[in-house]
This record gives C-alpha cells, sequence and structure tokens, in this order.
C-alpha cells in the first residue's frame, strides 16, 4: 500500500479519576467512536493525585480493575496503564507525546471530555503545547453549559495560534456523576443502571465508600 494510501488512525482518548466508571463515561466514548469514525477508544485512568490524599478515591489499580470490568464486552475499547504507572506527579501532555510516539505519525488523537473537564484542560499552563498534539471532543453534560464555548471565537491577544480545535458532541443526558455513585454506596441508596452489573457487583463486593 503506497503512503498516500494509506489511512490514518483515529484514536479516542478518554481521561478520567474513573472513582468509579459509569455509564456516563460509556455513552460518551461509545458516541464519539460513532460520531467521528474513531477506531478506537483508549480509556486512560489517571494516577494518584498528587495533591489529593483523599480516602475516597481508591487506589489506582482498583479504578484501572473497574475499568477494565465496565469495558471488557467493547471490541472497541482498550485500557491503558500508561498514567496508573506513571511515578511522580502526571500531565496530560506526557501522555500525549507518550501516545504519539506509540503510534507513529499516522495517527490523529481525539481527546474526549464532558462539558465541565473542557475548561480545566483549556486553561493549564501547558494548553498551547496540548493543541498540537490533539483535537478535543467535548461532551454535554446536564449542568455544564457549552454556549460560551460556541462563541469562543476570539481569543486573548497573542494566544490566537493556540486556539484548540474542539468539537461539540451532543449525547443523551446522563446525569450520573461518580460522586453521586460514591454517596449512594455510602448510603445504600441503589447505584444499579447506572454503572454496569459488573462494576456494581465489585464495588460491593470489596465494601468501596462504605465508611
Ligand atoms: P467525579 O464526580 O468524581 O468528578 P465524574 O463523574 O465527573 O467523577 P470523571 O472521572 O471526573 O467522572 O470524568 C472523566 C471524564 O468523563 C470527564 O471528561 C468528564 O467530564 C466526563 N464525564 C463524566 N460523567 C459524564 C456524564 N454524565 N456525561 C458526560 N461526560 C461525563
Ligand atoms: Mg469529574
Amino acid at each position: 500500500m503506497s503512503q498516500e494510501e494509506k489511512k490514518r488512525s483515529r484514536l479516542g482518548v478518554m481521561g478520567g479519576t474513573f472513582n468509579p466508571i459509569h455509564y456516563g463515561h460509556l455513552v460518551t466514548a461509545e458516541e464519539a467512536l460513532f460520531q467521528f469514525k474513531l477506531d478506537k477508544v483508549i480509556f486512560m485512568p489517571s494516577g494518584q493525585p498528587p495533591h489529593k490524599t483523599d480516602r475516597e478515591i481508591l487506589p489506582p489499580e482498583e479504578r484501572y480493575l473497574l475499568t477494565v470490568i465496565a469495558t471488557a464486552s467493547n471490541p472497541n475499547f482498550v485500557v491503558s496503564r500508561l498514567e496508573i504507572e506513571r511515578t511522580g506527579p502526571s500531565y496530560t501532555i506526557d501522555t500525549l507525546r507518550e501516545l504519539h510516539e506509540v503510534y507513529g505519525p499516522d495517527i490523529d488523537i481525539f481527546f474526549i471530555t464532558g462539558a465541565d473537564a473542557v475548561w480545566e484542560i483549556l486553561t493549564w499552563k501547558d494548553a498551547a503545547n496540548l493543541v498540537e498534539l490533539t483535537e478535543f471532543i467535548a461532551a454535554t453534560r446536564p449542568g455544564y453549559s457549552l454556549e460560551k464555548f460556541k462563541k469562543l471565537h476570539v481569543l486573548p491577544e497573542g494566544q490566537e495560534k493556540n486556539k484548540p480545535r474542539v468539537s461539540i458532541m451532543e449525547i443523551p443526558a446522563l446525569a450520573i456523576s461518580s460522586t453521586d455513585i460514591r454517596m449512594r454506596v455510602h448510603e445504600n441508596r441503589p447505584i444499579s443502571y447506572l454503572v454496569p452489573e459488573g462494576v456494581a457487583n465489585y464495588i460491593q463486593k470489596c465494601g468501596f465508600w462504605k465508611d
């Protein structure tokens, strides 16, 4: 196959704490896969946040395992250990650089986020470099508006070239959050139909967030 004929791969990256993973994450990833014709979506559970010693955040290995359980039946979903195995502080920019190294030059990366997270990412100090490594897919999320994003044509002076490539993706509204799931577990309220069955079972078996 000649160089011209070679198809570029389209790789989705879904970053998150996944503490725990829920149907909001899964619907977002599946919809991005379909709407943006991605070849696969890599779920990237974050490492242990350096400044958070919060007991509520499960060890990376447990969050990774829950993510594997949740995605096991989907042939287009994979889970990466890249961030959970990194020692020291972990930055998305390093992750994207590593993925470009691993997959080579014929890859386009789409970083998938919810409407809340896209704002955080674009205010990171290395956002300007991030822009060259990835496009962004910002999914609608109940409670967070993307309206102001649509009007974002003008960036502050001197930053025009750093304008991120962001596509807005409408997804069926799912007002599910990991915070709510942890609270539900803590209060003995149901989490079935908010997370995959295997995830609910594993949480129950291990007794996470009970006390
Ligand atoms: P927490 O409540 O602990 O912050 P979370 O539900 O926000 O958890 P994260 O792991 O923080 O989950 O999110 C990972 C990514 O998934 C983020 O980009 C977030 O915006 C997105 N996301 C999470 N829940 C939804 C949802 N219900 N709809 C759309 N996107 C979502
Ligand atoms: Mg969150």
